[in-house]
């Protein structure tokens, strides 16, 4: 008898996109392979929880009969990459999509491995030929993951300062002329240790549209060849960075293309969550669904799992997995709909309207039961805290204020917390450091406010903050920035003083 070891499964969905059969199949894997709930990741994926072991198989067999994979998804290679999925940008997002998708493809590791294991391909090499080294990533692939993502301004739903490599597409008059790039950010720490930090991207120029995968490529080999590869906890792009600069950066970075990165373009972003309910762009209706912390099931209140999945066997249009972990019913006809709007209400989905603005904005990892990392409880609590503030929010008269809240079960950062205007991350069970003042849209990293408190802490020193900015707040003057001004905390300019007391 053998144990019955579990795992998480996770897809590659470059930019989030998914055909209904595509949501069919995630929906059918869930119940038969899995825990019959789905995950949308912050990543814009699939998460399957609780896959037994001689499940594995089968599940990833039934993906790829639906054209998914999870190359890739996991380990130190570049990981999915994340896209702007806002669909009144419809032509741009297209077009940004399709060079999100290229790019997946592009740095994909050439190995057969997958194919021969999970899907019995004939095994190419055996133990009498030369090692398989891959092209690119080499024999020893990355010193540590990569992420990749592309904003679309003003949207900067992607968190693009948060990726190892970003860029920002620049759309002038109506055409998409190249991309800032922005290298650098990531948002992993290590509790009690000074030398890891979340860092946010720097711009170091622009590319035009047809350069960026060569210019993703030649950054990639970067890292590949001087990256950490002795201390992991400092392997990640954004120390190597660190250690030799971004002059030295864009320096390498050009002779290694053979042609110079030209300065930056101006660009604007207003925020980074997501805009919920019904828009019409380019003659098609999209409906952004508000889902919490990106979890689908059927609970007694809310049957989202089954009412996503009567949607996906009508709908004719495609879904889109949001960064903030929410979906969008996406390229729906005018014909269709009134039938989607009969099943959103049939069975109680939401566009999030009912809630306050400050859970529109919040976001969770999974931490426990199924992360083996989690410190303290993330997904499970973030709904029961939000439900307290919420009170202080109507007592202060904030209910309608847009303020972004993150948490996290453990420093590594999966719900890009050090972007949350507030922000929890784990320490121990029913413990977490407090952390304030990022920027609006996603621009400015956070700080550490207070230190291992729990519940009863946490509203106590929220509160008074909370009605102190309904008192004094300027006109348009957000959370993130009324902290800083009114001195609870201090501006934050670089990774490199994040931790600064
Ligand atoms: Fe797990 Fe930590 Fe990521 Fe949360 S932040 S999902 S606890 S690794």
């Amino acid at each position: 008898l053998e144990a019955a070891y579990q795992f998480m499964v996770r897809v590659r969905l470059p930019g989030g996109v998914a055909t209904p059969e595509q949501w069919l199949t995630m929906d059918e894997v869930a119940d038969h392979y899995a825990n019959g709930t789905l995950k949308l990741t912050t990543r814009q994926t699939f998460q399957l929880h609780g896959v037994l072991k001689w499940n594995m198989k089968k599940s990833l067999q039934k993906m790829n009969q639906s054209l998914m994979d999870t190359i890739a998804a996991c380990g130190d290679v570049n990981r999915n990459v994340m896209c702007n999925v806002q669909p009144y940008q419809s032509e741009t997002h297209a077009e940004v999509y399709n060079l999100s998708k290229q790019l997946s493809d592009h740095l994909l590791p050439k190995t057969k491995a997958y194919h021969e294991i999970w899907l019995d391909e004939e095994k190419v090499a055996d133990s009498r030929e030369p090692e398989e080294i891959e092209p690119m990533y080499g024999k020893y692939y990355l010193p540590r993951k990569f992420k990749i993502g592309i904003a679309v301004p003003p949207s900067n739903d992607i968190d693009v300062f948060s990726q190892d490599l970003g860029f920002i597409a620049i759309v002038e008059e109506g055409e998409l002329k190249g991309f800032n790039i922005t290298a650098g950010g990531g948002m992993g720490m290590t509790h009690g240790d000074t030398n890891t930090y979340p860092q946010l991207g720097r711009v170091i120029g622009f590319c035009p549209a047809n350069k960026i995968t060569e210019v993703a490529e030649n950054i990639i080999t970067i890292q590949r060849d001087y990256g950490n590869r002795s201390e992991r906890k400092n392997a990640r792009f954004k120390y190597t960075i660190d250690t030799h600069g971004v002059d030295w950066l864009i320096q390498e970075l050009n002779e290694r293309l053979g042609w110079e990165l030209e300065e930056q373009r101006p660009y604007h972003f207003e925020n980074n969550g997501d805009r919920y309910g019904w828009m019409k762009g380019d003659g098609k209706w999209h409906l952004t669904l508000f889902i919490q912390n990106g979890r689908i099931q059927d609970i007694e209140e809310q049957s989202l799992k089954t009412g996503l999945r009567e949607i996906a066997k009508i709908h004719t249009g495609d879904f889109r997995l949001t960064p903030n972990q929410n979906v969008i019913i996406a390229n729906v006809t005018e014909e269709k709909k009134s039938e989607i709007n009969d099943l959103v209400q049939k069975f109680g989905l939401t566009d999030g309207k009912e809630n306050s603005a400050l859970r529109r904005n919040s976001m969770s990892c999974v931490a426990f039961p199924t992360c083996g990392l989690a410190m303290a409880e993330s997904e499970r609590y973030l709904p029961v805290l939000l439900d307290k503030i919420e009170d202080i929010l109507k007592e202060a008269g904030l209910e309608e204020e847009e303020i972004v809240i993150r948490m996290s079960g453990c420093p590594n950062g999966c719900s890009r917390p050090a972007l949350g205007e507030i922000a929890f991350i784990g320490k121990a069970p029913g413990k977490y450091n407090m952390y304030l003042g990022a920027g609006f849209t996603g621009d400015r990293l956070n700080k550490l406010y207070r230190e291992n408190i729990g519940e009863e802490e946490i509203l106590a020193e929220l509160k008074p903050i909370l009605f102190d900015y309904a008192e004094k707040k300027e006109d348009n003057e957000r959370f993130g920035d009324f902290v800083i001004r009114a001195g609870y905390v201090e501006e934050v300019h670089s990774g490199l003083d994040f931790h600064n007391r």
